[in-house]
């Protein structure tokens, strides 16, 4: 099996100030080989090349909880992570390998992708990342989840306007919300403030990157909860897609 790029450490460092441990390095590279083993079975991710899967699963699950220097130390103290739309693990995977004080819960609609996060939590020996099969809406008007989060974490599950709505309801008053983007425009700018604001957030930095190996636009947006979410948020199933705030 290849190496999952131990030569990686100068650009961790280069781009994020910071370096995996011997033992996240070879929890990286288990993932890896978990992933890639789960894919005979699973369509989890067309991204399998070494080099691919270093940069756009592990660097970029973990180059949007790097820039905000308050972000990560309260997941080294230890906070509590929601990951909305998993997958086959991104960015909350990653997040909770290097994040051991924090509690990160894996949440996603497919049945078949929790119950392989499950397989690969046990097979990594991680214990403080939790699963639920359930859809954003649902957890959203649920007591047990709702204003419950620090930190909310999505990627790739639709609009950024949809993004605000399934993980603002879910934090906590002060609860940062990071959502994973690729090209961005000015008009969506003035769009999603509009839906955060109703939402009771606000927009608090929108970073624009590039990936190191294959210079990709990037950007991630960090929006605050500043006020109570209204009740009516988030609406039911499958409504914050087909009528956007
Ligand atoms: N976040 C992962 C990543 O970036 O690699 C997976 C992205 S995948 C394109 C979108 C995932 O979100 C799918 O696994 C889908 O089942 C899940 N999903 C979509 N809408 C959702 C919702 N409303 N609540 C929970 N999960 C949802």
């Amino acid at each position: 099996m290849t190496n999952l790029l131990p030569e990686m450490a100068e650009i961790w460092q280069q781009t994020l100030n910071w370096q995996p441990t011997d033992s996240q390095q070879a929890r990286f590279q288990q993932l890896y080989e978990l992933i890639l083993e789960g894919n005979r079975q699973l369509n989890l991710t067309r991204i399998t090349e070494p080099q691919e899967f270093w940069e756009k699963h592990l660097w970029d699950s973990l180059r949007g909880v790097a820039p905000q220097q308050q972000l990560i130390s309260s997941l080294q103290v230890g906070a509590s992570v929601i990951d909305i739309g998993t997958g086959a693990g991104f960015p909350g995977v990653p997040v909770a390998i290097i994040a051991p004080n924090s509690t990160i819960t894996l949440v996603d609609s497919t049945r078949k992708k929790i119950t392989f996060i499950e397989s690969i939590l046990k097979e990594l020996g991680l214990t403080n990342a939790k699963t639920l099969v359930s859809r954003a809406e649902e957890i959203g008007q649920q007591p047990q989840h709702r204003e419950q989060y620090d930190v909310a974490l999505i990627r790739a599950v639709g609009t950024a306007s949809a993004c605000a709505e399934y993980t603002l309801p879910l934090l906590k008053l002060g609860g940062l919300a990071v959502i994973y983007r690729g090209t961005w425009t000015e008009e969506e700018t003035a769009s999603v403030e509009n839906a955060v604001q109703q939402l009771g957030g606000t927009v608090e930095l929108i970073d624009n990157f590039t990936t190191p190996l294959t210079n990709s636009v990037r950007h991630c947006l960090y929006l605050r909860k500043v006020a109570k979410t209204p009740a009516n948020f988030p609406r039911a199933v499958g409504v914050p897609t087909q009528k956007p705030i």
